[in-house]
C-alpha cells in the first residue's frame, strides 16, 4: 500500500497518544525485520499501544483503511515473521508488560504479552515455580512472541512447547473483537480456540493477555557435559538414552566449532578440543534423578562418549547453561551472516541427518556449524556465508534447502520451533495439499475476514506450485486463498 495519509497518523496519536507512534524512516529501521534479518518490510507506521482497548481501536482504524496490520512482540523471531512486506501497521506490544496475576494454588499467571519469558520465571522461583517453556532467547522474548509462535526450548523435550503451558488467551481478532479464549479452568466445553491460536503468528489476531501455567520446580536437578570424537556419535548418544526410556529435561547438542565460539565469547568452561558436546539435564525426584544418572552415563561411554562432566553445584549449572543459552550471540566470532534452519527428524535418525549436513556443506563449499535440541530432533544447522562475496548467500540457501528436504525425507517436518513466518510459506506446500491448506484457509478467513492480518505469513502465495510428496494433482486453489 501507498505512504498512509497524516489523518491516519494523527487518529493513531489520538489513540495511543503521541509518544506511542513512530513514524520518522529512521526510527522505524528497528522494526523492518526480525532477527533473519534478510526478509525486510518496512511498516508505515509504528503503533505502541498500552491497553486491549488501544490494540483494539488500532486493529479498527487500520481496518477502515484497508492497512496490512503486523502484530510484533521482542522482534527475535527467526522467520520474517514480525516485518511488514507490505507496509502497514505494525502494533508493537512491548509497552504491555505487566504481570497481572500469580495464583500459585492454582498454578497460573496472567500477563501481558510484552513481559519478557524470564520475567515470569523471576517474578515466581523463590517460591519454587517457573514457566516451562524456555526459549534460548527466553532473556528477550516476549510471552505474546511465544504464545503467538509456540515457542519451544531445551527444556521442551520433557515439558513442551508454549502449546501446552498456555491456558487462555485475550485476541484482539482480525475482525477488531475483543475475544477471550480457554482461561484458568482447563475443562473448556467446545473448540479449542486457544490451540488455534497459539502458533498462529499474528495472522488471526493480536494476542493482548496470556494466561500461562506455572510447573513447580523439581525435586532433584542434575546437568551433565558429555563429550565425543564426532558428531554422529552424540547423536547416537541421544537416539539411546531416549530408546533406554530416559525423558532428559534437556538434552541438547553443540557441534566443535559452535563450542569454540561459545568458549571464546562465553567461557561456560566447554572443552574447545571435542568434537561435539551433549549438555543433559535430568530432574525429578531425588532417587529417579540418581538412577536416571548412572543409567545416562553408561549410555554415552557406550555411545564413545570421551568424558562426563556432571555440574557440582547451582554456579558450575548456571555456567553450562549460559554457554548454551547465549551461543548465539557468539556466532559473529564464527561467520559474517548465516542462514538458520530450522527442521526436525525422528531422533532416531539424527546419527543419520548429521552425516547428510556434512555432505551437504561439502557439496556446496559452506561452512556448517551445529547447535541444536538433539532430543526432539530439532535441529538448527547454521549455515555460514559472507554477504559481501557474490554468490554465497545464494549457495547457503541452497544448501538449508536441500537439508531441509533431506529432513522431510527422514520422516521430519518443515519447521521445528521457529514458525513458518514469510521464510517457510512456500514450503508448507512439501507438507500439505490443497484441501489441507484450503481447510486452514478457511480458519484464518474466520478471524481475518479481509486478509489483513500479518498478511504474506504462513501461507504459501502459491507461486512456487505445489511439491506435496503424494504427486497428487492440483486442485484450483480458492479464490482469494494466496495472500
Ligand atoms: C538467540 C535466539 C535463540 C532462540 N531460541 C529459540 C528457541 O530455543 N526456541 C524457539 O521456539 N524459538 C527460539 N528463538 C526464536 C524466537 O525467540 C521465538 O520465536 C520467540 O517466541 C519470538 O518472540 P518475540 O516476542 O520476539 O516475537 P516476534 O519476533 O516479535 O514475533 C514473532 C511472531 O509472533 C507474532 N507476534 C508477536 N507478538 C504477538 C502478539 N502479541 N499477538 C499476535 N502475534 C504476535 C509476530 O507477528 C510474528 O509473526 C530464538 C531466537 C533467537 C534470536
Amino acid at each position: 500500500m501507498g505512504p498512509l495519509p497524516s489523518r491516519f497518523v494523527d487518529a493513531l496519536r489520538a489513540i495511543v497518544g503521541p509518544d506511542g507512534v513512530v513514524v520518522a524512516a529512521d526510527e522505524r529501521l528497528v522494526y523492518e525485520c526480525d532477527m533473519l534479518v534478510y526478509h525486510k518490510g518496512l511498516p508505515d507506521v509504528v503503533a505502541l499501544p498500552r491497553t486491549t482497548a488501544e490494540v483494539a481501536a488500532v486493529v479498527r482504524l487500520a481496518l477502515d483503511a484497508g492497512a496490512p496490520i503486523v502484530p510484533r512482540g521482542a522482534g527475535t523471531g527467526l522467520i520474517g515473521g514480525a516485518t511488514a512486506p507490505r507496509g502497514g501497521v505494525m502494533i508493537g506490544v512491548n509497552r504491555m508488560d505487566r504481570i497481572l496475576e500469580v495464583d500459585l494454588v492454582n498454578r497460573y499467571a496472567v500477563v501481558e504479552p510484552g513481559v519478557i519469558n524470564l520475567w515470569l520465571t523471576r517474578a515466581v522461583e523463590d517460591r519454587g515455580y517457573f514457566f516451562a517453556p524456555d526459549p534460548s532467547s527466553q532473556m528477550v522474548s516476549s510471552l505474546g512472541g511465544n504464545a503467538a509462535t509456540n515457542a519451544g526450548g531445551p527444556h521442551a523435550l520433557k515439558y513442551g512447547n508454549a502449546a501446552h503451558h498456555v491456558l487462555g488467551l485475550e485476541v484482539v481478532t482480525g475482525r477488531g473483537e475483543v475475544l477471550w479464549l480457554g482461561g484458568p479452568v482447563q475443562e473448556r466445553p467446545g473448540y479449542d480456540l486457544t490451540g488455534v491460536m497459539v502458533g498462529s503468528e499474528g495472522t488471526l489476531g493480536v494476542i493482548t493477555k496470556v494466561v500461562v501455567r506455572l510447573t513447580r520446580r523439581a525435586e532433584s536437578v542434575k546437568t551433565a557435559l558429555a563429550t565425543f570424537d564426532s558428531i554422529e556419535a552424540a547423536s547416537a548418544a541421544v537416539s539411546a538414552i531416549i530408546a533406554a526410556g530416559i525423558v532428559p529435561a534437556a538434552l541438547e547438542c553443540l557441534d566443535e566449532p559452535v563450542l569454540r565460539a561459545v568458549e571464546a565469547g562465553v567461557h561456560a568452561g566447554y572443552p574447545t578440543d571435542a568434537k561435539a558436546v551433549l549438555l543433559i539435564e535430568l530432574d525429578g525426584a531425588a532417587a529417579e534423578v540418581e538412577r536416571e544418572a548412572q543409567a545416562v552415563d553408561r549410555l554415552c561411554r557406550q555411545a564413545g562418549a570421551l568424558t562426563m562432566r556432571v555440574a557440582r553445584d547451582d554456579a558450575e549449572r548456571a555456567l553450562l547453561w549460559k554457554g548454551r543459552k547465549e551461543a548465539a550471540g557468539t556466532f559473529g566470532r564464527l561467520t559474517h551472516n548465516y542462514v538458520l534452519q530450522d527442521a526436525v527428524v525422528p531422533r532416531s535418525r539424527l546419527p543419520e541427518i548429521m552425516a547428510t549436513i556434512q555432505a551437504i556443506a561439502k557439496g556446496h563449499g559452506v561452512r556448517i556449524a551445529n547447535v541444536f535440541h538433539a532430543g526432539d530432533g530439532n535441529l538448527h544447522p547454521m549455515i555460514c556465508y559472507d554477504e559481501r562475496v557474490p554468490g554465497e548467500f545464494e549457495r547457503a540457501i541452497r544448501a538449508s534447502d536441500e537439508i531441509l528436504h533431506a529432513c522431510i525425507d527422514l520422516g521430519g517436518t518443515v519447521t521445528g520451533e521457529h514458525g513458518v513466518g514469510l521464510d517457510k510459506a512456500e514450503k508448507l506446500a512439501l507438507l500439505f495439499n490443497a484441501d489441507d491448506l484450503a481447510a486452514q484457509h478457511a480458519l484464518r478467513r474466520v478471524f481475518d475476514p479481509a486478509g489483513l492480518m500479518n498478511p504474506q505469513k504462513v501461507f504459501p502465495s502459491g507461486k512456487a506450485g505445489p511439491a506435496h510428496p503424494s504427486g497428487e494433482a492440483p486442485k484450483p486453489v480458492p479464490a482469494g486463498m494466496w495472500i
